[in-house]
């Protein structure tokens, strides 16, 4: 049996900006940069689903949503949450404080229980596996619901594409019917009545009526297209300027190394997987220790991506590649290997160079070799035991 395909709208629209985009992404997995943008996002995504939740009887009050939020904010750092210094970290924590306390300020009085919040589902139809995530879906009775879509960007999509996924997912959830007939047992037939984004930001909300099944159906030829194309391996780049100058993959894009990816060229080892945030700890101790596991993941992925970052250099031909914040530099360094080691320690004792070196490794040893108070007959011995070698050495700093 043939798999459905993965499918949301997100994925989707990255399809739509740019195939090659999306083959990066999801053929070939590479993760993204964190955004800040998404992360602020996700905050309040988490913080109207902690008010709302169905589950509790009672709303939160403001301390408490506040709370819930600075908790949330402080599970990551400001890297982790893609902000460029700790300062812009701040100033998007007291933006997400002040839409709280804006919606509060206007909403807390008449705060009621929808039907359901950030909903996660994943409906099988017409050859796709449909992820999705309605952040609300308000009852209207008689069968009807309003789904609500939170945006906290700068505006509102100027085209509610969107919400024609949401209706064609929600009137085909056996999950969503379940729940308007939990509600309402009358309810003969579950319908969407209303379609909205709301904007955090200003308060503000761009409500829709039901779009006509006859637009669904033009928009939904046009979903089972995009997925064909996925099916068929159309992932011809399509380069312009605003998408290309914010995307992650321009150093590994066709349109700007001028060669094909090569994803089997770039791997040398199984990557780990991103490390976690970690949970709040109980002790000193507990943060100690999560402190050291979480440097010592931290320092394994850095490894497996110097490894990468070389095989693409080497492979591409490169000796330096920029990102947007850093440079990468790679070099041959010579190594000098003595293969020998009993005899070379007892050429050190002969010598009487053993106490010099206390410890006699590779680097120690070489380092007689430079080393001015060692006469010259014995360099020349030593010498005897070494074999050249040449290792490639990867510098990565602060682009100028
Ligand atoms: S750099 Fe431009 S053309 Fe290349 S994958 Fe990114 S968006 Fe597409």
């Amino acid at each position: 049996m043939v798999k459905n395909l993965s499918f949301s709208y997100s994925k989707m629209g990255m399809y739509q900006e740019c195939p090659q985009k999306y083959k990066f992404r999801y053929v070939h997995m590479l993760p993204e940069q964190p955004k800040s943008y998404f992360a602020f996002g996700t905050a309040l995504h988490e913080v109207m689903e902690y008010i709302y939740n169905p589950a509790n009887a009672a709303f939160p009050t403001l301390a408490q949503a506040l709370d819930y939020f600075e908790k949330y904010w402080n599970k990551t750092s400001f890297e982790q949450k893609g902000y460029a210094s700790a300062e812009k970290e701040l100033a998007g924590y007291a933006e997400g404080r002040r839409i709280i306390e804006a919606y509060y300020a206007k909403y807390a009085a008449s705060f009621f229980h929808p039907l359901s919040v950030e909903m996660k589902s994943t409906l099988e139809m017409d050859g796709l596996s449909l992820i999705s995530i309605l952040d609300r879906i308000d009852y209207l009775g008689d069968g009807k619901i309003k789904i609500l879509d939170y945006k906290t960007g700068k505006a509102v999509p100027n085209t509610p594409e969107q919400l024609y996924m949401y209706q064609k997912i929600a009137e085909n959830s056996p999950t969503v019917k379940a729940l308007v007939q939990k509600q309402d047992p009358a309810a003969k037939e579950l319908r969407v009545g209303q379609l909205s984004f709301y904007h955090l930001p200003t308060l503000e909300e761009v409500t829709f009526e039901r779009v006509p099944d006859k637009e669904i159906f033009t928009f939904w030829q046009r979903v089972l297209q995009v997925a064909d194309n996925i099916r068929a391996g159309k992932f011809d780049p399509t380069p312009g300027e605003n998408q290309c100058r914010w995307c992650d993959y321009r150093n590994l894009c066709p349109v700007f190394t001028g060669k094909d990816y090569d994803p089997l060229g770039a791997k040398t080892a199984p990557r780990p997987a991103a490390v976690p945030p970690a949970p709040e700890p109980a002790s000193e101790q507990d943060a100690l220790s999560q402190k050291i596991d979480r440097c010592g993941a931290l320092l394994e992925e850095a490894k497996h991506l110097q490894q990468e970052i070389i095989a693409l250099m080497r492979k591409n031909h490169f000796e330096r590649h920029f990102g947007k914040q850093f440079k990468a530099e790679l070099s041959r360094v010579e190594k000098l290997e003595f293969t020998d080691k009993e005899k070379v320690v007892e050429l050190l004792r002969t010598l009487k160079l053993l106490a010099k070196v206390l410890v006699p490794t590779q680097s120690t040893v070489a380092g007689l070799l430079a080393d001015a108070s060692v006469p010259a007959q014995a360099k020349a011995q030593l010498q005897a035991f070494a074999r050249k070698t040449e290792e490639e050495k990867l510098n990565i700093e602060k682009a100028d």
